[in-house]
């Protein structure tokens, strides 16, 4: 880290993982897996963008080496937003939280799944669905166990597959080579103690702005108590819940980050 830098005071395991990270090159080596993947085209109807994508471990590690070259205000407003988006995707169907009505909000930055999304073969793509299906018939179960049904439009599925896509002057990538960019992606980080600490969120970059932000039972306490709030139209403690969200996230953000 450079001395004209923010520094992360907390977690050390975060701040431990972040050198780690750069002493093995990976903010060079996750944009070089990027270039591995041709360019396209598509007609940017944004039904990508309806769901926060499944990120790498690299990618949500990294997010925070991004946050310190932010506006303070950007900073804020994008941790604070994430970490409520945790605390309410399974009472409301939200969109990732960069897309806009018509681009992406960070299009330079995107995760390799948005990157690979229109790439993968319709067979291909159709059993990563099948899997993301199962993901969430899990997750149901779980909420079951907790006296918490989830309202259907939450467990939908993901975009459709996207017929949108095209290729600029290069031939496609199969469905092997793809599988292959994005094992090594998820294998940039396999060597970082924090490895398990990332692999807790399950891709889901929200959980870990929340757990770092929040703590990690705190934040799921509070998704609990603003899920069942929210099924029960209790307005007064999904308001209450929301803004303790933002002022925890907000703290962190003054104290932890700092130049
Ligand atoms: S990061 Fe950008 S491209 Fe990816 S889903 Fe979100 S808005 Fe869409």
């Amino acid at each position: 880290m450079t001395g004209s830098s923010p520094s992360l005071r907390a977690p050390s395991w975060l701040r431990q993982a972040l050198d780690q990270a750069r002493a093995a090159g990976l903010p060079e080596r996750l944009p070089a897996i990027y270039q591995q993947l041709p360019a396209t085209t598509c007609q940017r109807r944004g039904d990508c963008c309806g769901l926060l994508p499944p990120a790498a471990p690299v990618e949500m590690l990294l997010f925070f080496d991004r946050l310190k070259e932010m506006s303070a205000g950007g900073r804020l407003a994008l941790v604070v937003g994430l970490a409520q988006h945790f605390v309410r995707n399974a009472a409301e169907r939200l969109a990732c939280p960069w897309s806009r009505s018509d681009s992406c909000a960070d299009y330079a930055n995107r995760f390799f799944a948005c990157r690979a999304y229109g790439l993968w073969s319709p067979e291909g793509y159709a059993r990563r669905s099948q899997g993301a299906r199962e993901a969430q018939a899990r997750v149901a179960r779980a909420w079951a166990e907790l006296g918490v049904t989830l309202d259907p439009t939450v467990l939908a599925p993901g975009p459709d597959y996207c017929r949108a896509t095209k290729y600029l002057a290069t031939a496609p990538l199969d469905d092997q080579v793809l599988g292959e960019l994005e094992e090594r992606l998820a294998g940039l980080t396999s060597g970082l103690e924090a490895a398990g600490e990332l692999a807790a969120c399950g891709g889901d970059l929200s959980h870990l702005v929340a757990r770092i932000t929040l703590g990690p039972a705190q934040c799921l306490a509070l998704k609990l108590a603003y899920t069942k709030a929210y099924l029960a139209g209790d307005h007064h403690q999904v308001g209450r819940v929301l803004k303790q969200v933002r002022l925890m996230a907000r703290d962190w953000v003054l104290e932890a980050i700092r130049r």
